[in-house]
């Protein structure tokens, strides 16, 4: 994905050009906090899947840095919906990310100055991923009592970054890495589902980041009497799914081909319905859609 030619720095559209100072706290210590959000070019326009609640989290995220930022929730859903609109974003990938400045390079950033930039990357049907070779990762989740997961830190994405890299080293796209308790827990940015018998598990929210699509797929699976349920799984457990999937705002809803040497069914009637009525739900043509999908 390449970003757009513009992006929003502190309440202004500016060219992507924009630098940065070298002693950026953030960069030094991965003090931030980050979104990813989806827009979708439709015969209606274009529309944005769920931008409140991304932002809602935004803010929860930044809340862990106990910084006062000069922005309110709505202001910051206005800034993404200026932003599609200056640069007529279809289907694209936006990234709102909070950082802190230069003012100081101890660890603590009482005296660094917050910032926020929201960028956009266009997204093109060839960059769409049709099913997965996920394996399963040496490395460990962050422990919840180390960092808080429910919180979207950019720091927390080295543990993700050494889980994918390993996994593309070894000819896999993605891996599935365990908590602390040795329970499965997330993939390296989306959440897991396995299907047994037609109805849905996947792990709790506890040691993973309870993903927003993954709350879309409990509230499509309430709506349609599709039993889904939380529950701890040991990796055995991955034996007895006919089939699994990802689910993230990036990889929407993509089934796992296989899981080291476990093949799942792609084909599965219920991942492919799921990926069917979230299809429908982004692009805003689902009953439940007039809530979460906005046409800007
Ligand atoms: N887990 C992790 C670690 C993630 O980075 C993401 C992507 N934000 C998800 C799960 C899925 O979250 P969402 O559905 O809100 O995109």
């Amino acid at each position: 994905m390449t970003p757009h030619t513009l992006l929003w720095l502190d309440g202004h559209i500016v060219p992507y050009t924009h630098t940065l100072p070298l002693g950026t706290h953030t960069l030094h210590y991965g003090t931030g906090a980050f979104e990813g959000i989806r827009s979708y070019a439709t015969p209606q326009g274009t529309r944005v899947f769920r931008l409140q609640d991304h932002i809602k989290r935004f803010m929860y995220s930044i809340s862990a840095f106990h910084h006062t930022i000069p922005w309110q929730e709505h202001e910051l859903c206005d800034a993404v919906i200026a932003l599609l609109r200056a640069t007529h974003a279809g289907d694209c990938y936006i990234r709102p990310i909070f950082f802190l400045g230069d003012e100081n390079i101890a660890i603590n950033a009482v005296a660094n100055k917050p910032h926020i930039a929201i960028l956009a990357y266009a997204i093109l049907p060839s960059e769409t991923v049709k099913s997965l070779r996920v394996c399963w990762s040496p490395w460990r989740r962050v422990a919840a009592t180390a960092l808080p997961l429910d919180k979207k830190l950019t720091g927390t994405y080295l543990n993700s970054l050494l889980a994918q890299t390993t996994a593309i080293e070894q000819g896999f796209d993605d891996a599935l890495l365990l908590d602390n308790e040795g329970m499965i827990a997330e993939a390296t940015a989306a959440n897991v589902a396995f299907i047994e018998h037609n109805a849905l598990y996947t792990p709790p929210a506890k040691n993973i980041l309870p993903g927003i699509t993954r709350d879309t797929i409990f509230k499509l699976a309430t709506h349609e009497h599709i039993t889904a349920q939380e529950i701890s799984m040991p990796p055995a457990r991955a034996t007895k799914a006919q089939s699994a999937f990802l689910m993230g705002t990036m990889y929407e809803i993509t089934p796992i081909a296989s899981l080291q040497d476990i093949q799942y069914d792609v084909q599965h009637p219920l991942v492919r319905h799921f990926i069917q009525e979230y299809r429908a739900l982004v692009t805003g043509t689902h009953a439940l859609a007039h809530d979460w999908s906005l046409l800007i």
